[in-house]
């Protein structure tokens, strides 16, 4: 296929650098970032998505998505597929998919799980929203650049689905961590609270595949200084975004919105910024209750 590739970045440069590796032909736009090994640099966002079978977006928010969009949507060729990977607003993906569809396009919204080291590795889980037509055009691309792809609904249920899934992840490493840290105070030894946790009804990904005690269970961030992994600030950013889609249809979502208050302290007024999303660990062991 022809693909368009826009952003660059940590996560857009090796899912291009794929689908390059792949036998695709790449054509790829970044403000900033370089064009991988494979990807022809073209010198604009619609000189890429021109010609394209399948243009895909990567890029950081809604706003700048929705700036993209207006570029490269009438550079467009009918019957393409405007495939955006981006982890954005409810509202921002289906007002593009909108506009695309408008335009005689196809649209599909399909952020990713899995992070840097997936998006390298071709393992990301995708989670899409859109046409079955759509879909199924784009499939092949997510079998190159992950592993699983789950078509969740009309266009905004693959965002829709990314929001809960990170709503319920950031609330339960809060309680993971939460929990170690009153299991060091009670004196009760980390392993043990590992190899009970994790076989019992409080198991979780956070604890089992995840989890925030250095030296205990698989090798996660924690043995690593807390090097991201999955980063705090990214954490807040789709913490945030499940709260103004809570808002927006009046869901009462308390434990989301009492973790987006946790990782806005850890980011914007402790040391969270730049380290994993694990590293609360850390916050709770030197905390009391006051
Ligand atoms: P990044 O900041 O590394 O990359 C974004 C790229 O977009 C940058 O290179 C930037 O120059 C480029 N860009 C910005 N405006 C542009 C424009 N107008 N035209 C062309 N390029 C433009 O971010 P990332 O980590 O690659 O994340 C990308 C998206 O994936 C985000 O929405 C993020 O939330 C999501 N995501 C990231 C991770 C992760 O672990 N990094 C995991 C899952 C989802």
């Amino acid at each position: 296929m022809n693909i368009g590739f826009i952003g660059l970045g940590n996560m857009g440069g090796p899912m291009a650098a794929n689908l390059a590796a792949a036998g695709h032909v790449v054509t790829g736009f970044d403000l900033t970032a370089p064009c991988p090994a494979g990807v022809d640099a073209a010198a604009s966002a619609g000189a890429a998505a021109s010609g394209a079978d399948v243009v895909i977006t990567m890029l950081p928010n809604g706003d700048i998505l929705r700036k993209v969009a207006d570029e490269i949507i009438p550079a467009m060729s009918q019957g393409a597929v405007f495939c955006d990977c981006s982890t954005v607003d409810v509202e921002s993906a289906r007002a593009v998919a909108d506009q695309a569809v408008a335009s005689r396009l196809m649209a599909v919204d399909a952020p990713v799980s899995g992070g840097v080291g997936g998006a390298t590795g071709g393992t990301l889980t995708f989670m899409a929203g859109g046409s079955d037509v759509g879909f199924s055009k784009v499939s092949p691309l997510f079998d190159v650049m992950g592993q699983k792809a789950v078509h969740c609904g009309p266009s905004g249920a693959g965002q829709s689905a990314k929001i809960c899934n990170n709503m319920i992840l950031g609330a339960t490493m809060i309680a993971t961590c939460e929990a170690f840290a009153l299991a060091d105070k009670l004196g009760l030894d980390r392993q043990k609270m590992f190899d009970v946790v994790s076989t019992s009804s409080g198991y979780s990904w956070s604890m089992n595949a995840y989890c925030p005690a250095p030296g205990v269970g698989p090798m996660s961030p924690a043995d690593t200084g807390y090097q991201p992994g999955f980063a705090a600030d990214l954490m807040l950013k789709d913490l945030r975004l499940s709260q103004q889609a809570a808002k927006a249809v009046d869901a009462d979502t308390p434990m989301g919105a009492r973790a987006t208050e946790l990782y806005a302290t850890f980011v914007e007024d402790e040391d969270g910024q730049g380290r994993d999303f694990s590293a609360m660990l850390a916050r709770f062991e030197k905390r009391g209750r006051g």
